[in-house]
């Protein structure tokens, strides 16, 4: 397979401070010797400092506290660190927020996105003249921009058209929009993944997995969206991180790339999944599944998403490498040696 090679060298990490953002942050510091990090993150609720502790070679990463939407402040850091790549994680990323309260999600996902385009633009095309081979902006999405599928539709691909059901993911469908709008005009160049659901450490308590550790641990009611039918394709993260540093190192400009675990479960299977393993991880009288308890559901609440992930396999050579048992019990191993007060 001949793959096409690009070196990054000094990037700009957005939402850093994340749970993939930081967990990418990790993986690059590890994998790759040589780059240094630049890591732009406001800090919002959902970013933490704490998970940028024991970062391996942390002398290669720099935190920058400030706000993607900042014109002067991203062209400002393009400009002092020479930054060629733009790895853009920063996003409001809760869909339930989304629903109580949108504008957050137009102004960091839309007009943030908008903002770094512009200033990628500024300073590679305008003041450093560099061809594609250059730099490079990948922009990290997710796949519910696709809307919701039947159980007998196909997965979703790189050729399914967007259809975005919450104010979140039609936040996230502008927002890829404007990078492939940005590559057909300007030739920026740029690629896109669109990634099913991720877990495994840093992840924000409010999220679904974090919930059901925390209400297992502590003898809570275990709380499912309506009848638990939903489906959802669930990735551990690492792979993910591999996904994305694959794209970045070979990946086509110009190209979208959808990325899945081959792990399709309603959302009532995996609570009861984890709860068994929590069953040997934190014994009690009664087994965790007898706490499940079904609450009202979501407003618009997408029924199904499942991911064809055949284009990064074949040309890329990227799979998952993490069953659903060996990815949660990773998951578990992170959170449960701490005290939940602290960790969730
Ligand atoms: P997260 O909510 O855990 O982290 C987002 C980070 O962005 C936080 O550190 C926050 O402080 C920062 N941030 C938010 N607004 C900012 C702003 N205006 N300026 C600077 N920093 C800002 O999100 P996540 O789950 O790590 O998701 C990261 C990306 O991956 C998002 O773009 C999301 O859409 C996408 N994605 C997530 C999943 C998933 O399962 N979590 C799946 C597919 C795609």
């Amino acid at each position: 397979m001949l793959l096409q090679n690009f070196q990054p060298h000094n990037v700009l990490i957005t939402g850093g401070a994340g749970f993939i953002g930081a967990n990418f942050i990790h993986y690059l510091l590890k994998h790759n010797k040589t780059v240094n990090l630049y890591n732009l993150d406001c800090l919002t609720y959902a970013g933490s400092k704490d998970y940028l502790m024991d970062l391996p070679e942390s002398q290669r990463h720099y935190f920058i506290q400030g706000n993607i939407c900042d014109a002067a402040l991203v062209i400002a850091i393009l400009q002092r660190y020479h930054i060629d790549t733009i790895v853009h994680f920063a996003a409001e990323s809760h869909v339930d927020r989304s629903i109580s309260g949108p504008a957050p999600f137009i102004q960091t996902n839309v007009v943030g996105t908008f903002t770094l385009l512009e200033a990628a633009k500024q300073y590679w095309q305008v003041e450093k003249k560099w061809q594609e081979n250059h730099c490079r902006f990948h922009h990290i999405s997710t796949d519910e921009v696709f809307g919701t599928l039947k159980k007998e539709d196909e997965p979703f691909s790189e050729k399914t058209p967007y259809a975005p059901n919450s104010p979140y993911s039609a936040s996230k469908a502008g927002s890829d929009h404007l990078v492939r709008a940005y590559w057909h005009t300007y030739r920026l160049p740029m690629t896109i993944s669109n990634c099913s659901n991720n877990y495994g450490p840093f992840q924000h308590p409010e999220k679904f997995i974090p919930t059901i550790i925390r209400a297992c641990s502590t003898g809570q009611p275990i709380p499912i969206y309506g009848d638990g039918s939903n489906i959802r394709d669930w990735l551990y993260v690492e792979d993910h991180c591999a996904a994305i540093l694959t794209i970045l190192e070979h990946g086509q400009v110009g190209e979208t790339y959808t990325i899945g675990g081959n792990t399709e479960l309603s959302n009532l299977a995996l609570a009861t999944k984890i709860c068994g393993l929590m069953d040997q991880y934190v014994p009690q009288k009664q087994p965790h599944h007898t706490f499940i308890q079904f609450v009202s559901d979501r407003l618009g609440h997408d029924w199904r998403y499942a991911i064809n992930h055949t284009k990064i396999t074949e040309t890329l050579g990227w799979q998952p490498r993490h069953s659903i048992e060996s990815g949660l019990r990773k998951t578990l191993d992170y959170y449960l040696p701490m005290p939940f007060s602290q960790n969730i």
